[in-house]
């Protein structure tokens, strides 16, 4: 399945309404919270109303909507035994939870982003959180989505920002991907790789234009998402779009979730995650064929024993949840790492090649300033010790190889 009517554009709701009367939908879930609500939601209300179509309204309440089991249910009490469509005004955490609340009560749902600050839009898997723990878990893409730009444009900054961070953050997620392919045999699809590319120049190249909130910088930055969101769908997996960069995301934000603090903006954490990963590849650009193989001798060997030591080191209370995933990889993990030792020496000079592909970190971190996104850990209220430990466990939280593997490889810590 894939997205039928993508629109950017002003007038968003008109839009929605004409494609709601061609459809013959007529009975809605409006889903909002208290700022969507007068960003867009009102003016999508009373234009639904007033072409008489049925719509009930839910209302989230309070500041910051976390998706997780509290807030399924909350959505969940809003619905009765009309079948509806579901309409999400808002941005990533509100459409996370109408994706999959429509999902597993069968009906479809159409998103009006309010901010072009996630690719999460048209994905298809929904991050909900599970005894404070994120887990993806299988939803669905919207039926339609309808952007408008006047209400994009008035995001706050940070947000659009964000918008940039999480698009940057391909320059990793795409090297990522593809050392997987060379060094392991990972699946791969070169047209996907060129279309994400493509994608995400489309953004480097106006990050200026970004930052002052130009319509058609900020349109192009929505498309942009909406077309990584889109990959990822296609892909069944997020390995077109998250690599390393989001791994580091995912530590930082699990964190703040078990210490009760304050969350940051995805794209804010995805791109400091990305100005590191780019300091690894630059890194490993400047190490010599005869030196690798010399730290490669150094390293062979590698168990399981190693990994669940560093996972319980790592994630505490947490760490069964994320050996969960590591259980079935276990009895092929020395195959896997002598296999990969041996790819990395055969194939040092493509390593290279990957590598050179990645920005090197200062022309990354001009991007990111220039859309007035933060570069730095410190900017976003995480400590020295906090960059560390996500630099040395967040590779672990998924089964998803990347550079920091590389790295373990050649005996970084
Ligand atoms: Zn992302």
């Amino acid at each position: 399945m894939s997205v039928e009517t993508l629109y950017i554009g002003s007038d968003a709701v008109g839009a929605l309404v004409r494609y709601t009367r061609d459809q013959g939908l007529r009975h809605f879930i409006l889903v909002v919270d208290d700022r969507t609500w007068s960003a867009l939601g009102e003016a999508a209300y009373a234009a639904l109303t007033t072409d008489g179509a049925d719509v009930r309204l839910a209302r989230l309440a309070g500041e910051e909507v976390v998706a997780d089991g509290e807030r399924i249910l909350e959505l969940l009490l809003f619905s009765d035994s009309e079948p509806r469509t579901y309409i999400v005004v808002g941005s990533g955490t509100l459409t996370d939870l109408t994706r999959f609340v429509s999902y597993k009560l069968g009906r479809p749902f159409i998103s009006l982003p309010t901010a072009p600050s996630v690719d999460a839009y048209t994905s298809s898997n929904a991050p909900i959180v599970v005894d404070r723990f994120k887990r993806t878990l299988e939803a669905q893409e919207p039926i339609a989505v309808f952007a408008d730009l006047d209400v994009l444009c008035a995001a706050p900054p940070a947000m659009i920002a964000s918008g940039v961070g999480d698009i940057l953050g391909k320059y990793v997620s795409l090297a990522d991907w593809r050392l997987g392919a060379l060094l392991l045999g990972e699946a791969i699809d070169e047209d996907v790789v060129k279309a994400m590319y493509a994608t995400l120049y489309s953004v480097a190249d106006r990050v200026e234009a970004i930052g002052r909130g130009e319509p058609a910088a900020v349109a192009a930055l929505m498309q942009a998402l909406l077309n990584s969101g889109s990959a990822m769908a296609r892909w069944v997996n997020s390995r077109p779009a998250s690599g390393s960069e989001h791994h580091l995301s995912h530590f930082w934000e699990m964190l703040l979730l078990q210490e009760g603090r304050p969350a940051i903006l995805h794209g804010a954490k995805v791109g400091v995650g990305t100005v590191l990963m780019a300091r690894a590849y630059a890194r490993l650009r400047s190490i010599s064929r005869d030196n690798a193989l010399a730290r490669l001798a150094r390293t062979a060997g590698r168990d399981a024993e190693e990994i669940r030591t560093l996972i319980y080191a790592g994630y505490g209370p947490l760490a069964e949840q994320v050996l969960a995933d590591w259980v079935p990889v276990f009895p092929i993990l020395g195959e896997l790492w002598s296999q990969l030792q041996e790819r990395l020496a055969e194939h040092w000079d493509e390593v290279q090649a990957v590598a050179a592909d990645v920005p090197p970190p200062e022309v990354i971190v001009a991007q990111l300033q220039a859309a007035g996104a933060p570069t730095e850990p410190a900017q976003l209220g995480l400590t020295v010790l906090e960059t560390d430990d996500a630099l040395r466990y967040a590779h672990f939280m998924r089964d998803r190889f990347t550079v920091r593997w590389v790295e373990r490889a050649l005996g970084f810590q």
